[in-house]
């Protein structure tokens, strides 16, 4: 269902009156944790003033320590709805299990599976017999077949507003937190009609590097970025090591669009 072969024009995944996919890029953009409503709204409104269309803040953290920040949860959801309703922006937030699928379905536009859930098919059913639109992002080891048949457990259950995300895969190198595939991205392109995003945070996971990584994937081709901003990285709860402040974001925003307008 998801191939080029089956549907050979681009899929528009829509998300509020944002059209995702075909023509144009959009960015989301915002910090890996929701943490307060002071970091949440100021970030939303900075992002949004450098031309980020959507909001993204984790609620529930899936975090490779259990002692680590586990994010605000319920809480964290009612603060991303704030944020939303201050600025209008898109919101998106991780869905980490079918038990607070509903919750989360409830508080967001786009429910975002995360790299570590890739292959939780259980939970990709659920996210398929719901209509909202999903962002699913490449499991740590996985190959760009099993993100395909990922998506597809998906669509195959109606809902066909997936947006693809590469995330950086697991390699031997070890200066980078993992290594961004931006081969994935043509190839993406060429195999399916979903939209494709990259996240460079995660991707490279070196804050310097984050911007390098943002103007690759539009070059590449992808459909639009999601990225780590944080007002203060240094005192983030999760991540500040590949967040960009305020400032670096809007840098990158302006580099971003101008190679975008070039293609
Ligand atoms: C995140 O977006 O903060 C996240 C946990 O991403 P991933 O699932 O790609 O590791
Ligand atoms: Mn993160």
């Amino acid at each position: 269902l998801v191939s080029r072969e089956v549907k050979p024009d681009d899929s528009i995944v829509r998300v509020g009156n944002l059209n995702i996919g075909g023509a144009g890029i959009h960015v989301i953009a915002g910090p890996c944790s929701v943490e307060s409503h002071e970091q949440i709204v100021s970030t939303a409104h900075a992002v949004k003033k450098a031309g980020a269309t959507m909001l993204r803040g984790g609620a529930f953290k899936p975090r490779t320590s259990p002692y680590e920040f586990q994010g605000l949860k319920g809480d964290g959801l009612a603060l991303l709805a704030e944020a939303r309703k201050e600025t209008g922006l898109m919101v998106t937030t991780e869905v980490k299990d079918t038990a607070t699928l509903a919750a989360v379905a409830e508080h967001t536009d786009i429910l975002q599976v995360g790299a570590r859930n890739m292959q939780n098919f259980s939970l990709l059913e659920a996210v398929g017999e719901t209509r909202k639109p999903v962002l699913l992002k490449r499991g740590i080891s996985a190959t760009i077949k099993e993100l395909l048949m990922a998506a597809e457990y998906i669509v195959a259950r109606g809902n066909t507003q997936v947006i693809l995300c590469e995330r950086g895969i697991r390699t031997f190198e070890n200066m980078t937190r993992n290594t961004l595939d931006l081969n994935a991205i043509p190839m993406l392109k060429s195999l399916t009609h979903l939209p494709v995003f990259v996240d460079p945070s995660h991707g490279i996971g070196v804050r310097k590097a984050v911007p390098a990584m943002m103007r690759a994937a539009i070059a590449a081709g992808a459909d639009g970025i999601i990225v780590e901003v944080h007002p203060d990285p240094p005192r983030a709860k999760s991540d500040g090591f590949q967040s960009l402040d305020f400032a670096e974001f809007e840098k990158a925003m302006g580099e971003v669009s101008a190679i975008a307008h070039a293609m």
